[in-house]
Parts: structure tokens; sequence; C-alpha cells
């Protein structure tokens, strides 16, 4: 073998000329973001009629690839990074979270094992405790005790695993049908999924009552789990919602803890959004009572400037949840995982193999620091209140939640006919994109402020337009 059979692969050069070129595309996008219409408008099979119907045979010029970039892909973008996007919950994005993906990228390890890239599984666990520092968590969920924090790839695999964690700890291995999990009606979709990929009935899922703030009702879950005690059944996971996804709603977290402790259950919260408020000492009020609960999410590529994807999940006692999750064949035995002395991700997730997700919390926290991030969330958090302010004042329009955060819910006054004109107008003029939900059964409008961008002259530019469309 002389060698001429390989394929050929790019020189150190190329691959910088190249890198190069790609960086320059990047902050080029990020540049002229604020000029494009928010949501690329293509019909259904638009990219793929761009597309060759066969890969090329033969390799191309790496200047086409980029090309077709701007070609085929941003066209058919919605541009997550807008300014002007105001839909659902922000993405996270920042400069030091691309960058640090792509030098996970391009050292190409795989952190499985704490055997097979030692800083993988260190500055995971170190960059945690971080973490639980910047957001002022319960000493349990620190990794120098029983408990500890994983990054998962979503809020979701979070939630199953601490659901997975809460069976085992209920019921070992089997069998499942007489346990009962508990949430409110304002609960994230993942959190039935979860019941039903743990291979639990829909039925097994008991929806607590909200009030009028659509947070969940502790004396609703109290009355819920007596009675399925008293039928013989297993109270066995209640989820406490630190913001749900309609309106930020917040769980009563210790109150709800409380009962799910009196029948022995396991309290996970899930603050996939809002979690990232507790930056903030003046919003910890929030998650009063978390340092009761068992199991604590939140998602950083979301509020906190880090790039999809990066969930923190902690547990106050990691036994339970390596129990449900590890699985040890021959070929990944080694001397590390049998001293005790080290973790194995790979016990804390769903997939065996993990990318190396810490460097873009390490990059961010360290590009930031504690008073960049503060910053930045407290800067949005203000610019929703503000902006909630002129809807209480508006004479066409009225807020439709409590505004806690930085998300804010409204209404026209003429019903639900007039706030899907007011949407399908607003998401017209191209310049902002939000997206609607329902609550108490009337069509709301929903503000999420706001992206890495979103500065205050763009919440004005939204509310100029909503004041003439509205
Ligand atoms: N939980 C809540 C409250 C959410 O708002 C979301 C997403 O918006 C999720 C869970 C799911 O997050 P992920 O996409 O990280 O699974």
């Amino acid at each position: 073998m002389d060698g001429s059979e390989a394929a050929r692969h790019w020189t150190p050069d190329e691959f910088r000329r190249h890198g190069h070129e790609v960086v320059e595309w990047v902050a080029q996008y990020l540049e002229t973001l604020e000029a494009r219409p928010v949501v690329g408008d293509v019909e259904p099979g638009w990219v793929r009629a761009q597309l060759p119907p066969s890969p090329p045979e033969q390799p191309e010029d790496f200047g086409a690839v980029l090309a077709d970039l701007d070609r085929v892909v941003t066209p058919a973008l919605s541009h997550w990074q807008h300014p002007g996007w105001f839909a659902f919950f922000p993405t996270g994005a920042s400069g030091p979270s691309v960058l640090a993906d792509l030098v996970s990228s391009g050292l190409g390890v795989q952190g499985m094992l704490w055997s097979t890239s030692p800083a993988v599984t260190e500055l995971e666990t170190h960059v945690l405790d971080w973490m639980a520092d910047l957001l002022g968590l319960p000493e349990r969920f620190r990794s120098s005790g029983a408990g500890g924090g994983v990054i998962e790839d979503s809020a979701s695999s979070a939630t199953l695993c601490a659901l997975l964690a809460a069976r085992w700890r209920a019921a070992g291995d089997g069998p499942f049908d007489r346990l009962r999990v508990y949430t409110s009606g304002q609960a994230h979709s993942s959190i039935e999924k979860a019941v039903r990929v743990a291979g639990l009935h829909p039925d097994q899922l008991r929806t607590i009552d909200v009030d009028a703030d659509h947070a969940a009702r502790p004396d609703h879950l109290a009355e819920l789990m007596a009675a399925d005690r008293a039928a013989g059944l297993v109270p066995c996971f209640v989820v406490a919602n630190l913001g749900t996804t309609s309106s930020t709603a917040l769980d009563p977290v210790g109150a709800l803890a409380e009962v799910a402790a009196e029948h022995g259950a396991w309290l996970h919260v899930d603050g996939a959004h809002a979690g990232a408020h507790l930056v903030l000492p003046e919003l910890r009020w929030i998650a009063d009572g978390l340092e009761r609960a068992d199991s604590f999410c939140m998602n950083p590529h979301k509020r906190l400037l880090t790039n999809f994807d990066c969930d923190c999940f902690w547990v106050a006692d990691r036994r339970p949840l390596v129990a449900a999750l590890s699985v040890l064949p021959e070929y990944l035995r080694n001397a590390a995982s049998e001293s005790g002395a080290v973790i194995d991700y790979r016990d804390w997730q769903i997939p065996l193999g993990r990318r190396f997700r810490a460097l873009k919390l390490w990059f961010v926290i360290r590009a930031y620091g504690a008073e960049g991030l503060r910053r930045h969330v407290r800067h949005q958090t203000a610019l929703a209140q503000d902006f909630a302010g002129r809807i209480a004042a508006h004479p066409r329009l009225e807020l439709s939640a409590p505004h806690p955060l930085d998300l804010v819910c409204f209404h026209h006054v003429d019903g639900d006919g007039a706030s899907e004109a007011l949407l399908t107008r607003l998401n017209a003029t191209d310049r902002v994109f939000l997206t609607h939900t329902r609550l108490d059964g009337r069509f709301v409008l929903r503000v999420s402020v706001g992206t890495q961008a979103t500065e205050g002259r763009h919440v004005d530019e939204l509310w100029a337009l909503i004041d003439r469309l509205a």
C-alpha cells in the first residue's frame, strides 16, 4: 500500500484557510442579521428543490459549499438571533460559545468515561459547581457531597433522567404500573413525553390544578397523592415548573416539595428557561424551597448566552441516577472507573457517547464573568418589564398573566379574533416575530425578550408596531 488509495484529507493549512473563511462568513451573517426579515419565507420543498438529487462523486470546491449557504440555507432560516425575535424563548448564542463549539469539534474527543478524556469530565464537574455558585443553588447539588451536576443535551433529557432515577428509587427494576407522576396542566410537553419514554401509561400521569396565576396548587397535589395512596398506588415523581412555557408561571417549589416528601416522591424542578434568572440575587425568591428538591434543570441554551445544546442538570443524590442508568459491558471496564475515584458521565445520561459541552459554559462564564451574565439577564428582564408597563397602559390591550421575568403575555380587548389578527399583522412586517399560546382558553400573544442582540430600540420598534396595528 503506497497511500494512493486513501481519501485526500485537508492539510492543516487548508483547514486554517477555510476556517478563516467560515469565521468571516459567520461574522458577516451576524453583522447583516438585523437587515434581514426575521423569518425566511419559502414554500415547503423549496430547499430540496435547490439541491442536486445525488451526492457529488468528486470533491467540490469549498467556496461552492460556502456560496450555497447564502443561496440555499439562509433564505430558508428563521433567524433566532435576530434582534426582532420575540418568539418562543430566546436561543442562547454568543461569540465565546460558538468558538468553544469549534474547539470541541476540533478536539474531536468523546467523554463517555473519565478515562476517555479526563479533562472532559473534570471540567464539566467543575463548571457545574461554578454554575451552582452563579445561580445560588443549595449545597446539596454540588459535587463535593452526594449530589452533583451534569450537562445534558436538553431539559427534556434531564427530566427523563430524573424520572428514571425516581422510578428506580421507588421500584427498582419494576413492575412500574402502580407508580404515579404529578405535574400541572401548564407543564412542558417534555414531562408527558418522559412518562411515555419511561414506559409508564399516560394514565399514570396526574394533572395538578393551577391557581389564577397558572401555578400548581400544593393542596390539590396533596389530595391527588392521598387518594392514590389510599388506592394502593405509589406516588413517585413530581415536577414543579419554575417558569412555565406559556407564561413563566412559577409553581411554589417549597410547598410542592413538602407534599412530595410526605409521600416519599421525588421532586424535580424544571427551570428550563426561568432557571437562568437565578443569576440575579434579587430574583432568587422564585425558587424558594429548592433546597428540598431532588433535582433541578435549567438551559443555558435559552437565556444564558450558550449555544444549543446545553442543559445543566443537578441531583441531590447521584446514586439512584447512576443505579438506574449504569450498564457495564466488559469493553468499558477500566481501572479508574473501578477505583471509584472518578465520575463516568455515561451513567448520568441516556446515550453512551458525549460531546465536550463544558467548554461552552467555561468560555461563556470566563468571557462574560458573573457580572456580565447578571447584566445580560437583568437588562433583558428590565426591557420586558418596561414593555409590560406599556401594554398595561394601552386602551385596546390587556396583560393576560403575571410577568415576573422576561416574558409578557397579552391579548386584545376585542377578543381572540382581534388578538390573532394582531399577531398575523405583526409577523407580516418581517421586522419582528412573535408566537402565541392559550391561557384560560384565550388566544394570547407572547413577547419573549429577547436575543443577545435585542436592545431597547428593538423593543421600542416592536411597541410602535403593536400600537399602530392593535
Ligand atoms: N421545560 C420548559 C419549561 C420549557 O420551556 C422547555 C422548552 O421551551 C422545555 C422544558 C424543553 O426544553 P428542551 O428543548 O431543552 O428539551
